[in-house]
């Protein structure tokens, strides 16, 4: 008991230190804009994914690069992707163009000439630049590799443009509408939020859920499998646990059949595969073969530079680069770092790994030691969806457990025009504002061309 309450008061204590260092930076950045001034041929800081890890990370060094620096962030899709809506997004439709969210061409926070934004596929790291698809070399002093998992879930979807994942989510819908039976197989955060929002939607419908662990969402703890069991109860949701069935490979299969262990069949209109993400390490693969893990990781330090020389343990003891950093779900931490425990690839964790790289590139740029990145207590926190008006704030730090429950009130419920529930949209209009946009105005929207 002492030691939840130790939880509760430490949880609050990174909460204030969260805001506060939020409004510092937001100030530093104030000032910073009237000293920093741009030059003709700046060195740069070249970042290799625009997601959580790279975005924030660049969002940092706006507001801290000195003179004579510049960040030059490149990004294979053309807009980043607010992927917590997307189990949603799988049986609701309308939420669909709020989880796309286009870069700004220019930031109002940032100084003229501190970066750029450059759409393209990093094919190889040279030793002192990125070779992009098509032959351009971008030369760096510092380089961060954020490049992610992949494939990430849906598998099936390669979100290159909002065009191909506006069509992708539309035609996961209609599966939806159409199916009477469904099954999702891998009782993940992602697989629970979808049988919950399509049972609560869709309540006629037959969800299944299929899981190879003996608990749901088991890279958490207790209590998460707990509070995802109940709303699967609530909602008849049938769950099955510690089964491996084989399937037809894909994000969707429809009008099939599967065999569990004891020789039951489940039929299915429509399986929808959502078994986790994988690594996406293969850009450094050629460059820095040793520093990368069996799961695809790229081993850091404590200041999340790329190990050289990791230990046959995968130890992080090597030495490590001082110009290469890795961040957010690519990035393989210390054991000093994550206390011997599985990281989970979290939003969060990759945004404050992004900023802790941005504020080390600084501290090496002024002569100053690195400061060691340090899993804070909401690194691992988690919204939940259970269901379009249920869902659970979730905080660990590997031992204790906190949730928060919300329930929106009888009546209250936001329909669509057929009153089908709806859901709300995980306060997506936030990630648009800490990207600079208006929510949700897409200046450079396909239609808005046509
Ligand atoms: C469906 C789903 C739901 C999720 N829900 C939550 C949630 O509720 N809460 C939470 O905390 N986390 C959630 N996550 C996890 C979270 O999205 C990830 O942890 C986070 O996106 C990791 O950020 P990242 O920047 O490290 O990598 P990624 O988000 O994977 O981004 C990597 C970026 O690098 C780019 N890239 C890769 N290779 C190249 C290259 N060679 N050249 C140019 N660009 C490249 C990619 O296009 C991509 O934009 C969810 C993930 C999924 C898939």
């Amino acid at each position: 008991m002492a030691r939840k309450w130790v939880f509760v008061l430490l949880v609050i204590r990174d909460f204030v230190s969260a805001i506060a260092a939020f409004l510092f930076l937001k100030l530093k950045g104030r000032i910073h804009r009237l000293t920093y001034k741009s030059v003709a041929r700046p060195k740069n800081v070249v970042v290799v994914g625009g997601s959580f890890a790279g975005w924030w990370l660049l969002d940092t060094l706006i507001k801290a690069l000195p003179t004579g620096w510049r960040v030059v962030l490149i990004e294979k899709n053309s807009h980043f992707h607010f992927t917590w809506l997307w189990p949603r997004m799988v049986g609701v439709p309308g939420h669909d163009h709020k989880s796309i969210v286009p870069y700004p061409a220019k930031h109002p926070q940032a100084p003229e000439g501190i970066y750029e934004l450059k759409r393209g596929n990093a094919i190889s790291i040279e030793k002192d630049a990125v070779v992009l698809e098509g032959g351009e070399r971008v030369p760096f002093e510092y380089l961060v590799i954020a490049t992610g998992s992949s494939p990430r879930f849906p598998t099936g979807l390669n979100p290159l443009s909002k065009g191909e994942v506006l069509k992708y989510f539309g035609g996961l819908q209609d599966q939806i509408r159409a199916a009477g039976s469904i099954v999702l197989v891998g009782g993940g955060p992602v697989g629970v939020e979808i049988g919950t929002d399509v049972k609560s939607r869709y309540p006629d419908k037959s969800v299944t859920i299929i899981h190879s662990r003996a608990r749901l969402m088991n890279n958490f703890g207790t209590r998460l499998h707990d509070a995802g069991i109940e709303a699967c109860k609530e909602l008849n949701i049938l769950v099955y646990f510690e089964e491996r069935p084989s399937f037809p490979k894909g994000t969707t299969h429809e009008n099939g059949s599967l065999t569990l262990k004891s020789g039951e069949t489940v039929k299915y209109d429509l399986l929808i595969n959502c078994t986790g993400q994988r690594i996406d390490s293969s850009l450094a693969k050629q460059s820095f073969p040793d520093s990368i893990g069996p799961d695809g990781g790229i081993f850091v330090n404590p200041y999340l530079q790329v190990l050289k020389t990791p230990s046959a343990k995968g130890d992080a003891t090597g030495d490590a680069y001082t110009n290469i950093f890795a961040a957010g779900d690519v990035s393989s931490l210390p054991a000093s770092v994550t206390g011997g425990s599985s990281t989970l690839k979290m939003g969060r964790a990759a945004s404050l790994q992004g900023m802790t790289v941005a504020t080390n590139i600084v501290r090496d740029i002024k002569g100053q030691k690195p400061k060691a990145y340090k899993l804070g207590n909401l690194d691992r926190g988690l919204k939940l969806t259970l269901g379009l008006n249920k869902s659970i704030y979730y905080l660990t730090d590997g031992d204790s457990e906190l949730i928060s429950r919300q329930q929106t009130k009888e009546g209250k419920e936001i329909k669509d025009a057929q009153g089908l529930p709806v859901g709300d949209d995980l306060n997506a209009a936030h990630i648009w504002s800490m990207l600079a946009q208006k929510p949700f105005v897409d200046e450079d929207d396909e239609d808005k061309r046509a």
